[in-house]
Order: structure tokens, then sequence, then C-alpha cells
């Protein structure tokens, strides 16, 4: 499946929640969650569309997908990772979204929108254990040290540095050398927005 280049703000109306694509202007009034109350391409219809049970659970999947920036390729990959391992396969999922390199870069408020996080992974600005890394699906483990390229970082990491964002718990973070550890690894309720997991890996079992 092709990446989607469109308007991200357009990927919220759709699946009708905030996906939080657009760093700063999410919590703003301008977010288009905010202002505007109809689907794409439901004009003059209700907001709210009666769903099947099967459509429910595609628009879960479909919404966590976009959340995290994958394509369906990337997330069916995910998927099959978290089922070959031992632990509940809707939170091995979770935790395999969680530890990819761009998402780490997200949480620790390195990047405004896991998007901008991404593009700062892909232009190789960052180093894992010392190692030059520029792929945003790199999956982390417990220990592994994430440090900055070169000590002077880009301006928009500065700026995405003012938004103070905390860290989750498993995540431990050095502001002043921007050195980040993997403290542990993320749990099922160290994950905020709401997911139904259950639905997901339902989907993938039928
Ligand atoms: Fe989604 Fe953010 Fe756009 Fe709001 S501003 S619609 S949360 S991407």
């Amino acid at each position: 499946m092709a990446v989607y280049h469109g308007p991200v703000c357009r990927l919220c109306r759709r699946e009708g929640k905030k996906l939080f694509l657009k760093g700063k202007r999410c919590s703003s009034a301008k977010c288009a969650i905010e202002r505007k109350r109809k689907r794409p391409g439901e004009l003059g219809k209700g907001y709210m569309r009666k769903e099947t049970d099967y459509g429910r659970h595609l628009r879960e999947k479909q919404r966590v997908k976009r959340m995290y920036r994958l394509t369906e390729h990337q997330f069916r990959n995910c998927f099959e990772r978290a089922s070959r391992k031992k632990g509940v396969t809707g939170e091995e999922l979770l935790r395999e979204l969680e530890l990819r390199l761009d998402n780490v870069i997200y949480r620790t408020g390195l990047g405004r929108s896991r998007m901008e996080a991404r593009q700062l992974v892909t232009h190789g600005h960052f180093m894992v254990n010392n190692r030059r890394v520029d792929i945003p699906s790199y999956v982390l483990g417990v220990a592994d040290i994430i440090t900055p390229r070169k000590s002077k970082v880009p301006a928009r990491i500065e700026d995405a540095l003012l938004m103070k964002v905390t860290p989750p718990r498993w995540i431990s973070f050095d502001r002043k050398s921007l050195k980040i550890e993997i403290a542990d690894l993320p749990r099922r309720d160290d994950v905020q927005e709401e997911i139904e997991e259950r639905l997901i890996v339902e989907l993938y079992s039928k």
C-alpha cells in the first residue's frame, strides 16, 4: 500500500478522532477535529454513520495504523512479529509500535509529531548505541541508548523541546545532553491513547 501524502488532518476527520499528527496544532483550536463536524465526503449527512461489526474492527486498525504513520504492510509485519511472541498479542503489538525508533523520538519530545520524528530519524540525526541509525522502524530494546549525532541539533529539535513533553515511565531522558535510554519495556497502561487492540487482533485473526 502506498504511503499517504495528502493532508493529515483529513485522516483524523475520517476516523472521527484526533490522531495527533501535527504537533502543537493538535492541541489548539485550529485542529480540524475541533472545527469540523463531518467526515470527508459526508457533506450534508450526519456525522455518525451506522457501523457494522467488521467496520468497527477495520476502523480501529486503520486508526492505530495511521496514528503511528505506518503502511498496511508495515503494520501487518508488526502484527506478525507480535503474534509470534509469548505474551498477549494485542499488548505485544502495542509494545512493537512503541519501541520503534521514530516513536521513541516522538514520545521523548524531540519531534513535535511522529511524522517529524520520523523525518529526523531518516535524516540521520540520531545514533543508537553509538552507531548512526536512520531507520524509523528500528525496534529498540531495554538499555539501548539514543544520542544526537551532532552536538549542534537542528532548530526544530530545539523548538520541539520548548513544548516540554514528559517522556513516559519507560524512557529515561537527560534534557541537557539529549541522551535517551530505554529504561524498561512499555506496558499496556503506559499507552495513554484510547486503543482497543483486541479489535485489531480479532480483525487479523478472521
Ligand atoms: Fe488531527 Fe492534529 Fe489535524 Fe487535529 S490538528 S485534525 S489532531 S492532525
